[in-house]
């Protein structure tokens, strides 16, 4: 399988980075093809905008979507966009690994997906869900947090997968990916030595069947 794996995390050496590396590792040996994009490495910068592109159709109103289904006609997007979006397509399962930050990504990771994720090549009027461009993609968030599971199964924080819906829905199977289980590391800075270890042996486990997995309820 082709697989893409992004990571939003400021640390080489946090937890999230030993994730993002333990699944590089796990899946070449696997034998898979594996492409990465480290967002805060490549100082990737996340403000969506003019910027996006390298000329704009209407510079007196900028409207975001309409300049995207331009920039595809006249390849005028800017070249840090492009090359994310050849790697998404390329791709058939797609990884993103991040902290929760206020319930969400990171602003990192959400600055990509505005930009990359342009009108007229990811979706378009009628090709939303079973019908978006990446149908027949997989995709997984495997997601860190700071608070303790017990929070996010009853109504404090809210259920996990309440809290991923937006994500989920709005954005991945919106673009018709098919989006299995998230992997969830609760309350990783009071975790043990041993207890991180074997939830990185977890993960990769985890992986070594993840073409077999079936999608979310
Ligand atoms: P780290 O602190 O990097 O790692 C934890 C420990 O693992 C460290 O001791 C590290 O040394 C160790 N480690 C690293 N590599 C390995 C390895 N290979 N093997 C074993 N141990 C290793 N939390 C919530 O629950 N909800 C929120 O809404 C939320 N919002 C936030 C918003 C912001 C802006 C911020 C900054 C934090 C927020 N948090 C929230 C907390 C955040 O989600 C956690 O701090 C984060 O998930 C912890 O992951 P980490 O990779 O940064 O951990």
């Amino acid at each position: 399988m082709k697989i893409l794996i992004i990571l939003a995390h400021p640390e080489e050496k946090s937890f999230n980075a030993a994730m993002f590396n333990t699944a590089i590792s796990t899946l070449e040996k696997e034998g898979h093809e594996v492409k990465t994009t480290n967002l805060y490495r490549e100082n990737y910068q996340p403000v969506s905008g003019k910027g996006n592109f390298t000329q704009l159709k209407n510079a007196d109103y900028f409207k975001q979507q309409d300049e995207e289904v331009f920039a595809l006609q006249q390849s005028t997007f800017m070249p840090d966009i492009v090359s994310e979006q050849e790697k998404i397509e390329w791709c058939e399962m797609m990884i993103w690994q991040f902290p929760l930050y206020w319930f969400s990504v990171p602003a990192i990771l959400k600055g990509w997906i505005d930009k990359v994720f342009t009108m007229g090549k990811f979706y378009d009027n009628g090709k939303i869900f079973e019908n978006g461009f990446s149908a027949g993609k997989k995709a997984i968030l495997s997601v860190t947090t700071g608070g303790p599971e017990k929070n996010y199964v009853d109504d404090r924080y809210g259920n996990i997968n309440s809290i991923l819906f937006p994500i989920h829905r709005g954005i991945l199977e919106f673009l018709g990916f098919s989006v299995v289980q998230p992997e969830v590391v609760y309350s990783v800075e009071r975790l043990s030595e041993e207890e991180r270890n074997r939830v990185l042996d977890n993960w990769s486990k985890r992986l070594i069947n993840i073409e077999r997995e079936i999608t979310r309820d």
